[in-house]
């Protein structure tokens, strides 16, 4: 199953993308972790998307499109993916389009923004990718990681007027994407308020669909 994930900043496409990939046994890419890890490893890449993603603005489409890319080609994807994160902008999806890349699904994780502002300052991540939140979807141990036991952080760009600019841009920019994969009969629209877990059935039972 070839799925991509979309939604605004920290409506929960993390913590979703897991439990799929889990599920479905398929691999899960996050191209916010990629470029992260490349900011945090101080590589060409990352000294170019750091200023992008401290402004809370998307970083240059080729640069994730070569993530992507890259990606896409390794033995791992084989039997499906996810995409988290990607693609963010019509050049994006039509790079994915022109590689020729079948999609199935589009998941689209809906939450509105007043409620999302308010979600952003109890996020709590971790290095290999896990995101916690302190009430909704809170670690075994606190500030610790359930899957590796690191130490959890907050996000640099987690904080209110970062991520008002990051919905801005999620509404500018990426929300026109919904619009393209709806036409294409691929978007499926996911009610993203509520419990985590309530959140995960219904989008087990929107992929029974795609299943079939
Ligand atoms: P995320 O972890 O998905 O919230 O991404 C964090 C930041 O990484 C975003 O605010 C962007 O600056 C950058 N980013 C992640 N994915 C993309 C993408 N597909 N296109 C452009 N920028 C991206």
């Amino acid at each position: 199953m070839n799925l991509i994930i979309m939604g605004a900043p920290g409506a929960g496409k993390g913590t979703q993308s897991v439990r799929i990939a889990e599920k479905f046994n398929i691999p899960t890419i996050s191209t916010g972790d990629a470029l992260r890890r490349a900011v945090r490893e101080g590589t060409p890449m990352g000294q170019k998307a750091k200023s992008f993603m401290d402004a809370g603005q998307l970083v240059p489409d080729e640069v994730v499109i070569g993530i992507i890319k890259d990606y896409l080609a390794t033995d791992a994807c084989r039997n499906g993916f996810i995409l988290d994160g990607f693609p963010r902008s019509l050049p994006q999806a039509e790079a994915l389009e022109a590689m020729g890349v079948r999609i199935d699904a589009v998941l689209s994780i809906e939450v509105p923004d007043d409620a999302i502002v308010k979600r952003m300052s109890g996020r709590r991540v971790c290095d290999c990718g896990a995101s916690y939140h302190v009430e909704n979807n809170p670690p075994r141990v606190a500030d610790v990681c359930d899957k590796c036991a690191s130490a959890l952080y907050t996000r640099a760009d987690d904080n209110e007027e970062t991520v008002k600019n990051r919905l801005a841009t999620y509404h500018a920019v990426t929300e026109p994407i919904a619009g393209y994969y709806a036409s294409r009969g691929q978007l499926i629209r996911i009610a993203g308020e509520g419990n985590v877990d309530d959140i995960t059935e219904r989008i087990f039972d929107a992929l029974k669909q795609i299943e079939a």
